[in-house]
């Protein structure tokens, strides 16, 4: 156990953004590393948004991640009697004031400002960015009550801070500008400051801020496309940080035990949905055999294949063709619909590249005829009889077209290991057909 406390402090709004969540993960590590606190402030002063609706998916979002916090979920909402209590100390000292101000539809009202020094410099050392500092005299004086009496989050996110005995604020490089303003509220409030560590943005190919104009911006969005929670938060760590050796697919366990503040990059980190897909890919292959062949299962089921009458090791075999090669559990019923139908598609491209070509009915019905003379029809058979056809010349000319033939497709699980799987008759049947709609021009 350590002292450190850290907290994610969302504005609930429905939406979970990737770069909030990622401040999320970096809080979530940074205390799991230090045995420090991990807590989860909703600040939910904006009635309007922060409905209980945008609270559920926020805690969702976490859910779904793991990203578990200690200690009770603190609402903003409820510590409003404190920020009005801390707003009157900073009036009874001189620290704020009464102004009256007129508001852009023509109301006026008071509204409480926060007295900035006129002179001297406001300095911290961000864990991140290094040594801030800004004068004094460039940071206006600024609004921390409203005129309906409502605090503003200046002081809101500060009290909370202090009540909530926070350590280290890590949190968005958009909110340097109000560090400057927050550090003199803790002081005049004669609370310890916390230390900084601001994160710089993540970007999009053109370096401005990753939106949802860019694409998948909120994780709900993520998930509902067939992201895995393991690999979206192990994507998102490594926007900003790595543990510098290298490694990219990272357990929870060895995050905890590296993960460093310190190290965590300065510049702004570009978003790759390609480098995303490819670390959910890795995740599907590193899931527990039994996990993934759950998945094809009920995958495969509720996508409406036909998946009756086949035998447990069939499953299995045909799982682990499969598990080495999704990027996404929602691809699968889609790429292995052939298995399981007579009615599959021909991809166009592939047909014109593998199928039209001179010799190849011929050559798919002898392979018909010589596959069907084989008995058991396995995958290391099948290999052996095109091996000897090929004599030494490469099996391109015949594994290219029969993959299509059987398939549909260009790509796939190993073209011999999916024949075995198929089984003698269906390949030799699809072999047939094709080579007959060949030559009747109707493939
Ligand atoms: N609610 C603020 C935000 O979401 C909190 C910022 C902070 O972490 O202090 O940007």
């Amino acid at each position: 156990m350590s002292d450190i406390r850290v907290r994610f402090a969302p504005s609930p709004t429905g939406k979970v953004h990737i770069g909030n969540i990622r401040a999320a993960i970096y809080n979530w590590l940074y205390a799991r590393h230090t045995g420090g606190r991990f807590l989860l402030r909703v600040e939910d002063t904006d009635l309007e948004r922060s409905t209980p609706e945008a609270i559920r998916v926020l805690i969702d979002c976490m859910k779904w991640l793991g990203l578990d916090w200690d200690e009770e979920v603190f609402y903003q909402t409820g510590n409003v009697k404190r920020h009005l209590e801390c707003v009157d100390k900073l009036l009874a000292s001189g620290r704020a004031y009464k102004v009256e101000k007129t508001s852009r539809d023509g109301k006026t009202g008071t509204v409480t400002m926060f007295r900035m020094p006129k002179e001297g410099v406001i300095e911290f050392d961000d864990i991140v960015k290094g040594k801030m500092s800004k004068k004094a005299e460039d940071v206006q004086d600024f609004a921390i009550v409203r005129s309906d009496g409502s605090p503003i989050f200046h002081i809101a996110n500060v009290v909370d801070d202090i009540d909530q005995r926070v350590t280290h604020v890590i949190r968005g490089d958009d909110h340097v500008e109000n560090t400057f303003k927050h550090i003199e509220i803790f002081k005049a409030l004669g609370a310890p400051v916390p230390r900084y560590a601001h994160l710089s943005m993540i970007v999009n190919q053109q370096g401005k801020p990753y939106s949802k104009r860019d694409g998948a911006a909120f994780v709900g969005e993520f998930r509902d496309q067939g992201y895995l929670p393991d690999a979206l938060f192990n994507y998102l760590l490594l926007l900003g940080w790595n543990p510098g050796d290298g490694r990219e697919v990272l357990s929870r366990e060895e995050m905890v035990e590296l993960f460093d503040l310190e190290k965590v990059h300065v510049t702004a980190a570009r978003f790759d949905i390609k480098k995303l897909a490819w670390m959910n890919g890795e995740y599907v292959k590193r899931m527990p055999e039994a996990d993934f062949l759950r998945e094809l299962r009920e995958r495969a089921a509720s996508a409406g294949l036909d998946v009756s009458g086949r035998a447990d090791g069939w499953w299995k075999a045909l799982a682990g063709q499969l598990q080495i090669r999704t990027k996404f559990l929602s691809d699968m019923p889609g790429n292995c619909a052939f298995f399981f139908t007579e009615d599959f598609a021909f991809d166009p491209k592939a047909v014109e590249k593998r199928l039209k070509k001179e010799g190849v009915p011929e050559l798919l019905e002898d392979l018909a005829d010589r596959f069907e003379k084989i008995e058991p029809f396995t995958a290391a058979a099948g290999e052996e009889s095109v091996k000897e056809l090929s004599a030494g010349q490469g099996m391109g000319p015949w594994v290219h077209p029969v993959r299509v033939a059987v398939s549909g497709r260009m790509e796939g699980p190993g073209l011999f290991e999916m024949l075995e799987l198929l089984g003698k008759d269906v390949v030799a049947r699809r072999l047939r057909s094709a080579a007959a709609r060949l030559r009747a021009g109707t493939l």
